[in-house]
């Protein structure tokens, strides 16, 4: 008889995967992480591997997976817009077979299972800020689609498999997550406006930059999920897990100088295709059914991810970590 939680995390190896496997096991879990390594490192779980509650498998949720388990996080999925664009085909397959495959698995062994899904099936938005009643504004044909489409289609299997197999399931819609262990050069704009200051570099606002984004950092949103997933049956979300204090590129970027104290300037590139407007989460169904709010201001989350970024800089050939993408 097995009396601990056995819990599996796809993608487990990535940014937010490296956080929750960590949480979960101080939690006293046993975690099995399943990660193909598309854009997840082992040097993010490198400090877990002797942790004898820590077992890793190389494994792509695109294929069946056959293990015992009491709770899924399914968290595999590229969420940069450079990773997920690279095989577009490919990530609409992890979010969709991966979906299936996910589903199946928590059906055959009876597990609970949440799905990080994103800010993203809210597209650009035109009801600002969002609420989870919000059906979204989204380009079924851009670049972007792999990701929003998968992820959408994928909380509908989500939805029923609850409908028609009464399955125990929890949606998640992570908004904009920062902190350390993100990619150095994925081309998220936190990353890039750190590495940017920290080398010197000019900053690249795309666009005008009064274009807007919520930023939450990963301790808070890691409270969040684990909230969601603890939550009684009857509770299925989908609830927006972000922060809802909005900024614009251009304010993100005056802050990253200034807390650098680097003699970067901002210059401007062109918007990307679809680039969402504005977005910010409307938290009230997070707070009220999760009792949960984020509690980590932007500067103190910038002040431990820019002490990241110093020192992964000081410890790797700089040229290296840019130019070589992790992507595998
Ligand atoms: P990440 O790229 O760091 O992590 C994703 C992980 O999934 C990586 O370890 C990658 O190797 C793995 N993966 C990708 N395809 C896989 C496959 N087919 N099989 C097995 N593993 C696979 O990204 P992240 O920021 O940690 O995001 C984690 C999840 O949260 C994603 O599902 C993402 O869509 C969602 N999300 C993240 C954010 C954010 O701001 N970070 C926002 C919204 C949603
Ligand atoms: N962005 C930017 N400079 C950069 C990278 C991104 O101005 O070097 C902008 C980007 O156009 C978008 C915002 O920052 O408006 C957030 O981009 P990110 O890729 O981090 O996330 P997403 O667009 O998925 O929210």
């Amino acid at each position: 008889m097995h009396l601990q939680q056995r819990i599996l995390v796809t993608g487990g190896a990535g940014f937010l995967g490296s956080h929750l496997c960590e949480r979960l096991l101080a939690q006293g879990a046993d975690v099995l992480c399943a990660d193909n390594f598309f854009t997840g490192t082992r040097n993010n779980i490198e400090h877990l591997l002797d942790h004898k509650h820590f077992e890793l498998t190389r494994h792509d949720v695109t294929f069946p997976l056959y293990v015992e388990v009491d709770e899924i996080y399914n968290l595999a999925c590229p969420a940069s817009p450079i990773h997920y664009q690279r095989d577009p085909v490919q990530t609409t397959k992890t979010s969709v077979h991966g979906a299936i495959n996910m589903l199946g698995l928590a059906k055959r062994v009876k597990a609970k299972i949440l799905q990080a899904s994103t800010s993203e099936v809210y597209g650009d938005p035109n009801v600002h800020p969002q609420p989870e009643q919000y059906w979204g504004h989204v380009n079924p044909v851009g670049p972007r689609s792999c990701y929003d489409e998968g992820k959408r289609c994928a909380e509908t299997l989500f939805f029923d498999y609850w409908r028609q197999h009464k399955l125990r399931i929890k949606v998640a819609r992570i908004f904009n997550t920062y902190g350390p262990r993100m990619h150095p050069n994925d081309g998220r704009v936190v990353s890039n406006f750190i590495i940017q200051a920290l080398l010197g570099r000019d900053l690249t606002v795309y666009g005008d930059g009064t274009q807007t984004r919520s930023f939450c950092y990963v301790d808070d949103l890691i409270d969040g999920l684990m909230k969601l997933m603890a939550t009684k049956d009857q509770i299925t979300g989908p609830i927006n897990i972000g922060n809802p204090i909005e900024f614009s590129m251009l304010e993100l970027a005056a802050t990253v100088i200034e807390m650098t104290g680097s003699r970067s300037r901002v210059v401007h590139r062109s918007l990307p295709e679809n680039d969402p407007r504005q977005r910010r989460p409307d938290i009230s169904r997070a707070q009220e059914v999760l009792s949960w709010t984020p509690r980590t201001q932007l500067k103190e989350g910038l002040i431990r991810t820019i002490a990241y970024f110093e020192k992964l800089l000081k410890e790797n050939d700089v040229r290296a970590i840019l130019a070589t993408d992790q992507v595998t």
